[in-house]
């Protein structure tokens, strides 16, 4: 084992979740592969045993401690040492990792046992840690409020031993929820809404309109970025980009006035919902927070998800911007959503733009626009970017950083 990093990952909610036990662990251990292991990195070898997943692997320890730290479905994330089973190994391996740790302090040992064939009850092993540590270090014991806690878990080949446990995402492992599509723009929400969606086990796709051709790609940078970002939590991300310029022309055209902005939501929305079903989505995810803008009044919101018959998830409907920002912060995205773009969003955007709209009034602008074509058309126009261990239709793996395009029905000249 020498040489070898080795981390413990324990499962959060999932040990909730009885007779769904064992599909949430499947979805997990490929999580924990995808995003773990690195297409063209290190291997990392992954062992599972009761409500725990042993990772191992050549990498230096905060690497992997960093990557297992972003899987969704684990609650904790413990560096350990693999020691040989017996209770002098043990209390020697507790010696050296304190003081390689630079650790110091009123210490408790905690032990537990996974199988039972082993010489001491877990009581005795603590007992025997205690010892060996009180004597060599000349600590004071202190079982209820310790500086140090030393954990010793005793396995079917070995025993780990830590002095260190962090924090995991939690939630539930991403896909045992099904699969969602989120609408994804350069900004500080639609981010957010689509990692707390991930956190409740939504495998999301993600699809992104630009401005184009009026627009640059400005946009459509960030939205890679972002995804690339949110990449780490689920691993295989696919990323739709669709140019909606000319179409928001035409409802303009087709005089949607002060309604424009209301008028652009509901063919990205219906654009959506036709890409969900061809992609094996079950629900669309949107960043909207109630009342933030103009565009997201109770009535707008409601005008808006009259155009898909999916679920609309609005995973920040009650959050406030700084809870927003704050959140985005943590999970990587806040610079990606600072950096200056061109988002199909302002264009046409109305002086005054309506706070109430209706179905009614929005369903005629569309007749006029001629919408029911308007969509197929936008489908024909979107690119595939799919990240590193892509699975389903179109993947590739490695495609990621290269950012290459995998299908490209309007023009057929995409490589990949
Ligand atoms: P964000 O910070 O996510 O851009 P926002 O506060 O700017 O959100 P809006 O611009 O009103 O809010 O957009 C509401 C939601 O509509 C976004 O959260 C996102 O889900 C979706 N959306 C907006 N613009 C785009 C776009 N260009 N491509 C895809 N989805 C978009
Ligand atoms: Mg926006």
């Amino acid at each position: 084992m020498t040489g070898q990093s080795c981390v413990l990952l324990k499962y959060g909610e999932l040990t909730l979740k009885g007779r769904n036990r064992g599909r949430f662990e499947k979805h997990l251990l490929r999580n924990v592969e995808r995003t773990v292991s690195r297409p063209d990195g290190e291997r990392v070898r992954i062992q599972r045993r009761q409500g725990v997943l042993v990772l191992r692997s050549a990498l230096p320890e905060r690497e992997l401690l960093d990557r297992a730290r972003d899987v969704i479905g684990i609650s904790v994330v413990q560096p350990a040492v693999p020691v040989p089973r017996t209770p002098d190994d043990v209390a020697a391996a507790a010696v050296r990792l304190v003081r390689e740790r630079g650790l110091e302090g009123r210490f408790a040992v905690r032990a537990r046992r996974r199988t039972k064939d082993f010489p001491l009850t877990s009581e005795e092993l603590a007992a025997h840690v205690g010892d060996r540590v009180r004597r060599e270090l000349g600590w004071p014991v202190d079982l209820d409020h310790p500086e140090v806690e030393i954990l010793v878990e005793v396995d079917w080949r070995e025993v780990f031993v830590s002095v260190e446990r962090y924090r995991g995402q939690g939630g539930l492992p991403v896909g045992a929820s099904g699969r969602a599509l989120v609408l994804l723009s350069g900004g500080f929400d639609s981010p957010v809404a689509a990692y707390r969606a991930m956190r409740r086990g939504l495998r999301c796709d993600f699809v992104h309109f630009t401005g184009a051709p009026f627009t640059g790609p400005s946009s459509t940078y960030k939205a890679y970025a972002h995804v690339r970002e949110l990449d780490r939590f689920q691993g295989g991300s696919r990323l739709h980009v669709i140019p909606i310029g000319a179409a928001q022309r035409r409802l303009a055209g087709a005089g949607a006035g002060e309604a424009q902005t209301v008028a652009h939501r509901r063919l990205m929305l219906r654009t959506a919902d036709a890409l969900a079903r061809e992609c094996g989505a079950q629900a669309l995810v949107t960043g909207d927070s109630l009342g933030q803008v103009a565009s997201q009044t109770l009535s707008n919101l409601a005008t808006v998800e009259r155009s898909s018959d999916l679920p609309l998830l609005r995973p920040l409907l009650a959050w406030d911007k700084d809870e927003i920002i704050a959140e985005a912060r943590r999970i990587g995205t806040a610079d990606i959503a600072r950096l200056p773009d061109e988002d199909c969003c302002s264009l046409l955007t109305p002086p005054h733009p309506a706070t109430r709209t209706t179905h009614e009034r929005l369903a005629a602008v569309e007749r006029r626009a001629g919408v029911d074509d308007l969509v197929p058309e936008l489908l024909a126009k979107s690119q595939l970017f799919a990240l590193g261990n892509a699975d389903g239709p179109n993947a590739t793996d490695g495609a990621a950083d290269t950012g290459t395009i995998l299908t490209s029905a309007a023009t057929d000249t995409a490589g990949g």
